[in-house]
């Protein structure tokens, strides 16, 4: 069953299988929504290449997609090693945080160095070390000034700057690192849509990220990512502060207990709806596709469960980093999304709640619009509110046409679910708006005569502007 029309948006991570000309070309004409920059793994001069390269491509094939930006916040990473160090169970290992600090019995005890160096204050004997995605698990022995001193529980291979991640420990570094200002300076000079700040403990960390993008004049919004314990704690505070969330499954599913992750993606994503906030749901949506042509069962089941949870996005990391089906894996989700999503019959949604009036008005045009299933709502957004009002509503059927005159504005609006942006110039008078955009959209193919419009905007009646929905047949 194809739709003419996707409501859940696709995230992809741009990678050395997908930074070519030619591959950012296929999966922006597969539907991608928004490239993600990762900047673990990025350097400056890469992120100029590369954002220039997907604004090119996307003014070539008419379709400007978002760029967001995930800095790492307070992330613990291995050093360089000259090759793979691989680990034995049993085995005793060092962490030290004083390179070529002494060590006992170093010439047995193999070490790494780590970029935290209050690991050996903060930590407790008996605490949990993860590397690599917790695929090399330890047991902390002994506490130095230099190092700490493990035992390997669950074997593996150590390569240079793997990710550490310590759960349950109340890691002591600044949510906003110097990296990670420099990174979103680089973003910001070639006209970033949106950075998302990586393991957000607090409301005050956002506060920080907002008001060094005040500082430097960005309209850039900002993406939460929930991945530890102490997000999941502060989760309304954030939701609330941040402009979207990521539950980022990938370091979640390390930082608690596995069985937890569903439970709090869930909570998350309801938070977000009852906020009037965009939600992401993050990482191993199609992982065995790095590898293989087809998904497994079970990751088609786990996409359909984020739609049917109604997120706003899904996203794609290393299938579309390193993978070699990237394309297909924009095509699974699409076809999966579209499938889901007819499902939907309008129950059980615990929707944003607005206390203002003209909020509350948009609400009367979900209503409206869930009232005639073959309806369009068109919007004009200058500032996001009513698109992102619209979005947080969930109209059950209904597209959100929703056009601006930003450009920039109309990127991040391709995070919504079910609003489709479009790009144009406001006139002055809004019933002269409002004849354009039923232009522009019946030369789109959107529209055509006999379609039922429900219009939420401004309209000049006598000298005043004043709000209303209405409801119009395209003639
Ligand atoms: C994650 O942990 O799921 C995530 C998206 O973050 P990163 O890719 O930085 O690990």
């Amino acid at each position: 069953m194809k739709t003419d029309f996707r409501r859940t948006k696709i995230i992809f991570t741009v990678g050395p299988a997908t930074e070519s000309e030619e591959m950012l070309e296929k999966l922006i004409r597969g539907g991608v929504d928004i490239a993600r920059l990762n900047m673990a793994h990025a350097n400056h001069d890469w992120v100029r290449t590369v954002m220039r390269r997907i604004r090119a491509v996307g003014e070539r094939v008419g379709r400007d997609i978002a760029i967001l930006m995930d800095i790492k916040g307070p992330e613990i990473r291995t050093g360089d090693v000259s090759t793979p160090l691989v680990l034995k169970a049993g085995e005793t290992f060092d962490f030290t945080v004083k390179p070529g600090a002494d060590r006992e019995n170093a010439e047995e005890v193999r070490s790494v160095d780590v970029n935290y160096r209050d690991l050996v204050n903060d930590i407790r004997v008996g605490d949990t070390v993860l590397v690599d995605n917790g695929l090399i698990r330890l047991e902390v022995l002994e506490k130095h000034d230099a190092h700490i001193r493990c035992r390997v529980l669950i074997p593996g291979e150590l390569k240079s700057r793997r990710h550490i991640n310590l759960p349950g420990v109340k890691v002591n570094l600044p949510s906003l690192t110097d990296k990670d200002r420099a990174d979103t300076l680089a973003g910001l000079a070639e006209g970033l849509d949106f950075v998302a700040l990586s393991f957000v403990r607090t409301a005050g960390d956002i506060a920080e990220l907002r008001t060094f993008l005040a500082e430097h004049k960005s309209k850039a919004r900002i993406i939460a990512k929930i991945e530890d314990q102490s997000g999941i704690t502060h989760l309304e505070d954030i939701v609330r502060a941040s402009d979207g969330v990521m539950i980022a499954r990938g370091d979640l599913g390390i930082e608690c207990p596995f069985e937890e992750l569903p439970i709090i993606q869930r909570r998350a994503v309801r938070a977000c709806l009852a906020n009037s906030r965009p939600v992401i749901v993050a990482t191993h949506m199609l992982e065995s596709m790095i590898s293989q042509p087809m998904p497994t069962r079970a990751e088609i089941t786990d996409v359909a469960n984020a739609v049917y949870e109604l997120a706003d996005c899904v996203m794609l990391s290393g299938e579309t980093t390193v993978g070699q089906y990237p394309v297909e894996c924009v095509q699974i989700l699409d076809k999966v999304a579209r499938r889901i999503e007819v499902e939907d019959d309008g129950e059980v949604r615990e929707v944003a709640v607005f206390t203002g009036d003209r909020m509350k008005m948009l609400h009367s045009a979900a209503v409206l619009a869930n009232q005639l299933p073959d309806s369009k709502i068109l919007t004009f957004t200058r500032h996001g509110f009513m698109a992102h009002g619209l979005a947080a509503l969930r109209p059950v059927h209904a597209p959100i046409l929703a056009f601006t005159p930003h450009a920039q504005l109309f990127r991040q609006l391709r995070l919504l679910r079910a609003v489709e942006p479009f790009l144009m110039p406001l006139a002055n008078e809004p019933d002269a708006t409002i004849e354009n955009a039923i232009t522009v959209l019946k030369q789109a193919g959107r529209i055509a005569p006999g379609d039922k419009l429900i219009v939420a905007t401004d309209i000049l009646s006598l000298d005043r502007l004043v709000d209303s929905v209405q409801l119009r047949t395209v003639r």
